[in-house]
C-alpha cells in the first residue's frame, strides 16, 4: 500500500537560461482549470461581460469529476429542516440542462437517509461543459498547463506563463482566477497558502474505477451490503481492504457502477501529495493495484458483479486536498456544522464534514431538523492581506480557496466549487467594470448581480 520510493532527492540545481517567450493572447480575465470552480467563473464572468480565456491542462472539461472519474454531484443539495432541496443554483442549472439533455444525469438518490447526491455520465459532463462555455463565448484553452507568472512592478499579475502543445507562451490578463484545485497560480505568485491540517495531514487521495456489466437485478441495493461482506472477507483472511466506508453505487445506465474504495497513502502511512511528483506516480501505481484486487473482490464476493469488468480507471488519482488559500476568511467546521450566516454570502453550502482518514471516512453532519447549509464568505476567495504578495489582482476558488482542513472537507465539493467560481467570476467582471480590483468589489453589488443570474444567497 505504502510508497517504497518517496519524493525525488534534489541532486544540486541547473540555471534555465533566460529565454524570450511570445504572448499568446490578452484577456480581461484569465481562468485556470476547468473543473466546477473554473467553469462556473469563466461562464459567470463571460455573462457579466468580460472577455474570458480558461486554461486548462487536460483536453476535456470537468476537473476531479471528469479527470478523477468522480462521476457523482455532492452538495448540489441541503437537508432543509428535513426536507432536501436543490439548494446550489446559477451557473450550474444551466450545465444539469444540458447533461439531462445528454441523458447524462440521473435522479438525484438519496445518502444515509439525509442527503441527496447526483450521478452522472462523464462524457456528458464534459461535452455540456463544453456547449456551455462555448455558448457564452468563452475562450478555450486545452493541454495548457499553468508553470509560472510574470508580475508588475507593484506585485499584480501580469501574464501567467503556460506549457502548451506549440511551446512555451504567457497569457496576459486584469484579473486572474485560480481554480486550478492546488492552487498553483496563488502557489507561483507566492501568494500564501496552507497545507493540511495542524499537523500537516492530508485528506486521503482516491483512484476511482467505474465496471460494467453489472447484473442489476442481481446486485439490487447492494452497497447496502458491501460494507458487510468486506468485513467478513477481511476476517476471514481472504482480502485485505485500504479502507472502510467503500462507495459502491450504480449509475446512470444501470450495469455501470462507479467504485470509490482506495486510499493511497506514503511509506510512513501518511496520505500522498498530489503536487510531489515521485508521490503522485507511486500512487497511480498503486492505486491500480488496488483495483485490480478490489475488482476480485466484487467478482467473488457481490451477486450480480460475477461477470463485472473494469470499465474505465479514473486518468488520475482523486486529490482530495492539498494547498488551500490563506484567505481573508478561512471557513471552519464550525462554520459548516452550526450552519454560518456570512454578510458578504455568495452561496450556501449543504454538504456535511467529509474527512478521508486513515483506513476510514468519518462523517459529521448538522444537527438533525436544522437548517442544513451554511452560508459561504467572499472573503474566502480573497487572499490574506496582511501576508500578501502584492498580487492584488488574483481570486482563489473552488477546492483550494480559503477553508481550514476541516471545512474544506464538506465545503470541497462540486456544490460548494460551483458556488464559489461563480462569484468570482461575477466579481472579476464586475470589478472591471467598476474599475476597482476584484477583491474590493462592493458585496452589495456582486450580490445582486448572483441573485439576478439565480444563485441562492441562503438568505431565507
Ligand atoms: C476520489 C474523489 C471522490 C470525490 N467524490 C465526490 C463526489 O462524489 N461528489 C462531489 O461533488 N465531489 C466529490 N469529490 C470532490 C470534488 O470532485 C472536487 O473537490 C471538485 O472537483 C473540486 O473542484 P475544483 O474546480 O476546485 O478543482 P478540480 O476539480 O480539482 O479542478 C481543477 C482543474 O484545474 C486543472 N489544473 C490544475 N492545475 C493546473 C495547471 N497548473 N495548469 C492547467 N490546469 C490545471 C486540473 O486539470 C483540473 O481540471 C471527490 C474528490 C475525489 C478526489
Amino acid at each position: 500500500m505504502a510508497s517504497a520510493r518517496g519524493s525525488p532527492t534534489r541532486r544540486g540545481d541547473l540555471i534555465e537560461p533566460a529565454r524570450a517567450i511570445p504572448v499568446f493572447a490578452e484577456h480581461d480575465v484569465l481562468v485556470l482549470g476547468g473543473g466546477p470552480a473554473g467553469i462556473a467563473a469563466a461562464a459567470s464572468a463571460a455573462a457579466h461581460g468580460a472577455d474570458v480565456l480558461l486554461v486548462e491542462r487536460y483536453g476535456f472539461l470537468g476537473g476531479m469529476g471528469t479527470a478523477a472519474g468522480v462521476t457523482n454531484f455532492c452538495g448540489l443539495h441541503a437537508n432543509v429542516h428535513g426536507e432536501i432541496r436543490q439548494v446550489v443554483h446559477g451557473v450550474v442549472d444551466e450545465l444539469l440542462d444540458r447533461m439531462r439533455a445528454l441523458d447524462g444525469l440521473s435522479d438525484p438518490h438519496l445518502i444515509f437517509g439525509r442527503i441527496h447526491a447526483q450521478a452522472y455520465d462523464m462524457s456528458a459532463y464534459k461535452c455540456a461543459a463544453d456547449a456551455l462555455l462555448v455558448a457564452r463565448g468563452v475562450h478555450v484553452l486545452f493541454h495548457a498547463l499553468g508553470v509560472g507568472v510574470v508580475r508588475h512592478e507593484d506585485g499584480a499579475i501580469d501574464a501567467l506563463v503556460l506549457e502548451t502543445r506549440s511551446g512555451r507562451v504567457a497569457v496576459r490578463a486584469r484579473t486572474f482566477i485560480d481554480c486550478s484545485g492546488d492552487g498553483d497560480l496563488a502557489h507561483r505568485a507566492g501568494i500564501a497558502l496552507e497545507k493540511g491540517d495542524d499537523t500537516g495531514r492530508l485528506l486521503y487521495p482516491t483512484l476511482m474505477f467505474r465496471v460494467g456489466n453489472v447484473d442489476p437485478a442481481r446486485a439490487g441495493e447492494a452497497w447496502r451490503s458491501i460494507p458487510q461482506r468486506m468485513e467478513e472477507a477481511e476476517a476471514a483472511g481472504e482480502f485485505r481492504f485500504p479502507r472502510r466506508g467503500a462507495i459502491v453505487r450504480p449509475q446512470k445506465h444501470e450495469t455501470e457502477w462507479r467504485v470509490n474504495v482506495t486510499q493511497l497513502r506514503d511509506a510512513e502511512g501518511r496520505a500522498i501529495d498530489g503536487t510531489d511528483a515521485q508521490s503522485l506516480s507511486d500512487a497511480e501505481i498503486e492505486g491500480r493495484r488496488q483495483v485490480v484486487e478490489y475488482l476480485r473482490f466484487l467478482r467473488a464476493k457481490v451477486p450480480g458483479f460475477e461477470d463485472a469488468y473494469t470499465l474505465d480507471i479514473a486518468p488520475q488519482v482523486g486529490i482530495r486536498e492539498t494547498r488551500r488559500l490563506a484567505a481573508d476568511y478561512m471557513l471552519t467546521a464550525d462554520d459548516v456544522l452550526r450552519c454560518a450566516d456570512f454578510a458578504d454570502s455568495i452561496g450556501v453550502n449543504g454538504w456535511p464534514i467529509e474527512n478521508h482518514v486513515a483506513g476510514d471516512v468519518v462523517w459529521k453532519w448538522t444537527p438533525e431538523g436544522s437548517r442544513g447549509y451554511n452560508q459561504l464568505p467572499f472573503r474566502m476567495l480573497v487572499p490574506r492581506r496582511s501576508v500578501g504578495s502584492g498580487a492584488t489582482n488574483v481570486l482563489v476558488a473552488g477546492r483550494c480557496a480559503g477553508m481550514t482542513h476541516e471545512g474544506q472537507s464538506a465545503a470541497r465539493v462540486s456544490g460548494a466549487c460551483f458556488v464559489m467560481g461563480e462569484a468570482a467570476g461575477a466579481a472579476a467582471a464586475l470589478a472591471l467594470r467598476e474599475h476597482v480590483a476584484a477583491r474590493d468589489i462592493d458585496i452589495a453589488l456582486l450580490q445582486r448581480a448572483l441573485e439576478d443570474a439565480g444563485v441562492f444567497l441562503g438568505s431565507t
